[in-house]
């Protein structure tokens, strides 16, 4: 197949792109570089199955040639990068989505959506099943990033519903790995990166807000298994190990040895308290389960940051 993997320099595309072109595909990567970087797509260069376009798009996609499948992945996605692009979020989502679903309609193709945990916003159900419709603030400021999402799922059902293209929804939960951008502000690359400096880890509000950490490995391998089934429903993807951020730092002071001292500060506005898959469906329809404990993720990423990003710094809070 040849395939379209928007957001292909960021750090989930790239390890998407490399997967499609493990199983014999050809990639035609487009990013418009706003949080990604080349840097991603390096080891790349001499593949010939793989063509890098750098786009935004937001603006119609141009793009000769077959295409058999879209996978749509371009957006800012830190919540450091979503609140310092809050309208090429909201476009990203919206316009972006829009044009990868006119790409893939006008070729026939299939499409995979990108879609997050954050549609669930701060949530009252947990774990959170796909049938939960979240509890999300309109207003607020990650809403550029949450209601874009909400947009692009709505848009997908809908082209999928009036025009019969043949749609994919993943909602992925906080994912981690190799290929993090070190100052994106997430809270692994920013406590591995703080823990490498010997600098203080920066743990927001009291930490005791949980996240549940995926592995980029396990992501992927889901991804390509529900791109290959026949669901047009959303699925939850990510790793149902739920951790507090306390005793997140606690796992990274381990995993690099580091005495870094732990500090709290101002927890941001509308953070979600609670945040675990229910990966039910995952299981039963794709026989998918995560395989990578926390443990050993960390210490590959904690690798892939001291010998890649020996002088990077971490991100700053949002807002
Ligand atoms: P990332 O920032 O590393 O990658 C996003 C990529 O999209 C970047 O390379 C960026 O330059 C590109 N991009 C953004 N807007 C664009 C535009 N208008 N046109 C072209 N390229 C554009 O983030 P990531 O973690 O790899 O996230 C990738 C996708 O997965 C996003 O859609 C994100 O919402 C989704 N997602 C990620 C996670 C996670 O934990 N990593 C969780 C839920 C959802
Ligand atoms: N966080 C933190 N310190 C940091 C970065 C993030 O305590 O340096 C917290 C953040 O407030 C949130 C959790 O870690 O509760 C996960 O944040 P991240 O930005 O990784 O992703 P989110 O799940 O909020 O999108």
């Amino acid at each position: 197949m040849r395939l379209v993997v928007t957001g292909a320099a960021g750090f989930l595309g790239s390890h998407l792109t490399d997967r499609l072109l493990a199983e014999g595909h050809g990639v035609v990567g487009i990013d418009s570089l706003i949080t990604g970087t080349r840097r991603n797509l390096a080891h790349l260069r001499e593949e010939s199955r793989f063509t890098f376009l750098e786009q935004d798009v937001s603006e119609p996609i141009e793009i000769e040639g077959e295409v058999d499948g879209v996978l749509h992945f371009a957006s800012p996605a830190s919540p450091v990068d979503y609140l310092r692009f809050p309208i090429q979020t909201l476009e990203a989502g919206a316009l972006g989505t829009r044009n990868a679903l006119g790409l893939a309609r006008a070729r026939g193709a299939r499409l995979l959506l990108a879609s997050t945990s954050e549609v669930y916003g701060d949530p009252l159900v947990h774990p959170q099943s796909e049938s939960y419709w979240g509890n999300v603030n309109p207003i607020g400021p990650r809403s550029v990033y949450d209601e874009a999402k909400r947009f692009a799922e709505a848009i997908t059902m809908a082209y999928h519903r009036e025009f019969g293209v043949d749609t994919r929804i993943v909602r992925i939960f906080n994912t981690y790995g190799p290929r993090m951008r070190p100052d994106d502000g997430r809270v692994v690359s920013n406590f591995i990166v703080q823990a490498l400096r010997g600098e203080p880890l920066t743990v927001y509000g009291d930490g005791s807000q949980s996240r549940s950490f995926c592995f980029v490995s396990d992501l992927v391998e889901g991804i390509w298994r529900l791109f290959n089934a026949d669901i047009h429903e959303p699925v939850n993807l990510g790793n149902p190990g739920e951790y507090t951020i306390r005793e997140l730092s606690d796992l990274v002071l381990a995993a690099t040895g580091s005495a870094s001292a732990v500090e709290e500060r101002p927890l941001p506005t509308d953070d979600p308290r609670v945040r675990c898959p229910d990966i039910s469906q995952a299981a039963a329809r794709l026989d998918w389960a995560p395989r990578i404990p926390l443990e050993d993720g960390l210490r590959r990423t904690v690798e892939y940051f001291r010998e890649n990003r020996p002088s990077a710094r971490p991100g700053a809070a949002p807002g």
